[in-house]
C-alpha cells in the first residue's frame, strides 16, 4: 500500500492465529485419524437433539433469524435466574468483546488485562483506541491486587479471564470480592466465564450472583465449549439492563442464525449431554495429571478443559512432532511460554492417543 489507509488504533494489531483446523492438515501423509486438542471444543460432539433441532428449523432458513433472540432468552432467563433484560446474545463471546469494547470504551481510557490471558479483549481495546495495561499472573493465576492497583480515573474496564485461558486457573470468591469492594466506580468488570461450567472448585464465583446484586459487572459464556457448538458461533453476555441496553445499541440487528439460535435453545435443554460432557472432561483431567507426572512433564492444575503442560522442550518442535502423529495441540510462545503447550481434554481415547503420541516422541528412559 502507498498510504497507510487503516485507523490509528489497528495498525499493530495482527489478524488473530486460531488452532489448526482438521481441515488445514488433513492432507498430510500417513494420519489417518486426527484429534484436534488445539480449541479446546467439545470433543464428545453437539447434543444429538441440537442436530435436530437444526434439521427441524432447516426449512426456513431463506427467512432472517430473529434478531433479539427472545426465545433463546425466555430459556437463559430460566437457566440463569436473570431476566431477559439482563441477557444480549451474539454471535460468539469473541463478539461479545468487541461490542463491549465498542459500548464502553472511549479513545485514550484504559483497559485491563492479566498476561497472558485471551488475546480477544487486546484487540477488542485496540481497536477502538483503549490503552492496554497488563498485568503478569503470578503463579498462573490473575494477580487480582496488581490488577485493582492500577485501576484509577482512566480505567473503563478489567477483563477477567475465569477460568483463565490458557492457564484453566480460577480467580476464588473471597479474592474477586476483595477486588470489586477496592475498585473505583465507573469501571465495568467483565467475568469471561466460557468455561466456567468446567470448573470444580467449591470456592469459583458465579457472575450472576454479582450482576443480581446490580454490581458494573458483564458475564461473558458461550454455547462453543459445554454445549459442543462451536462451529455454528453463538455465545451471550449477563449483566444489569442498563449495562445490556449498550450491547444492545451496539448489536447487528441480526447476528445468531436462525439454525444457531435452535440449535443453542435445544442444548439448553439437554441437560444429560452437558452433565457427561463435564463428567467426560472431570476425568479426562485427572486421567491426564497421572500421565503426565508418569512421564515426568509439569502442568497446570486447570478448572477448565485444557491444560498447559511444560513439555521441556521448543513447544513448536513438540508441536510439530504431535502432528506427524495425528495430534494437534496449541503451542505456548504466544502466551510467552516457549516450552509450553496448551492441550484440550477429550474423550478417554483422545487422551489416551495424546499420551502414547508424547511416549514415543519423547523416547524410553528419558525424563521429561
Ligand atoms: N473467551 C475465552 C476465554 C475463550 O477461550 C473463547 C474461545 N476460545 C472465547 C471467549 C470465545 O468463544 P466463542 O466461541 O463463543 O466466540
Amino acid at each position: 500500500m502507498e498510504r497507510d489507509l487503516s485507523r490509528k488504533g489497528i495498525r499493530e494489531l495482527v489478524a488473530y492465529i486460531p488452532g489448526k483446523a482438521i481441515e488445514e492438515v488433513k492432507n498430510d501423509e500417513g494420519v489417518k485419524r486426527w484429534r484436534k486438542l488445539a480449541s479446546n471444543e467439545n470433543l464428545r460432539g453437539p447434543s444429538r437433539k441440537a442436530v435436530e433441532a437444526i434439521k427441524g428449523e432447516l426449512g426456513r432458513i431463506h427467512l432472517y433469524p430473529e434478531g433479539p433472540c427472545s426465545l433463546l432468552k425466555e430459556a437463559l432467563a430460566r437457566h440463569t435466574g436473570l431476566p431477559g433484560e439482563s441477557t444480549v446474545v451474539s454471535n460468539g463471546a469473541d463478539n461479545l468483546i468487541l461490542m463491549i469494547a465498542e459500548a464502553f470504551l472511549n479513545e485514550g481510557e484504559e483497559v485491563i488485562l492479566a498476561h497472558p490471558t485471551f488475546p480477544v479483549y487486546e484487540t477488542a481495546a485496540k481497536i477502538m483506541g483503549g490503552i492496554v495495561r497488563k498485568v503478569a499472573l503470578k503463579d498462573f493465576r490473575h494477580d487480582l491486587p496488581a490488577m485493582g492497583e492500577l485501576a484509577g480515573e482512566k480505567t473503563k474496564l478489567i477483563f477477567i479471564c475465569n477460568p483463565n485461558n490458557p492457564t484453566g486457573t480460577i480467580v476464588r470468591k473471597d479474592e474477586l470480592e476483595r477486588f470489586l469492594a477496592d475498585l473505583p466506580p465507573g469501571v465495568i468488570v467483565v467475568l469471561d466465564e466460557a468455561y466456567g461450567e468446567f470448573v470444580e472448585d467449591g470456592q469459583y464465583p458465579q457472575g450472576a450472583d454479582y450482576v443480581r446484586e446490580g454490581r458494573n459487572i458483564i458475564v461473558l459464556r458461550t454455547f462453543s465449549k459445554v454445549y459442543g457448538l462451536a462451529g455454528l458461533r453463538i455465545g451471550y453476555a449477563l449483566g444489569n439492563p442498563e449495562l445490556i441496553d449498550c450491547l444492545n445499541r451496539v448489536r447487528e440487528p441480526f447476528p445468531v442464525g436462525r439454525l444457531a439460535q435452535a440449535a443453542a435453545a435445544a442444548a439448553l435443554a439437554d441437560r444429560d449431554h452437558a452433565e457427561k460432557s463435564i463428567k467426560t472432561v472431570a476425568a479426562g483431567r485427572k486421567y491426564l495429571y497421572r500421565e503426565l507426572a508418569r512421564l515426568g512433564f509439569p502442568f497446570v492444575r486447570s478448572q477448565a478443559n485444557f491444560i498447559l503442560i511444560d513439555f521441556r522442550r521448543d513447544g513448536d518442535d513438540l508441536t510439530k512432532a504431535l502432528l506427524r502423529e495425528g495430534i494437534i495441540i496449541r503451542p505456548g510462545g504466544m502466551w510467552g511460554y516457549p516450552t509450553c503447550g496448551r492441550v484440550t481434554v477429550g474423550r478417554r481415547d483422545d487422551n489416551r492417543q495424546f499420551i502414547r503420541a508424547l511416549e514415543k516422541i519423547k523416547g524410553p528412559g528419558t525424563k521429561g
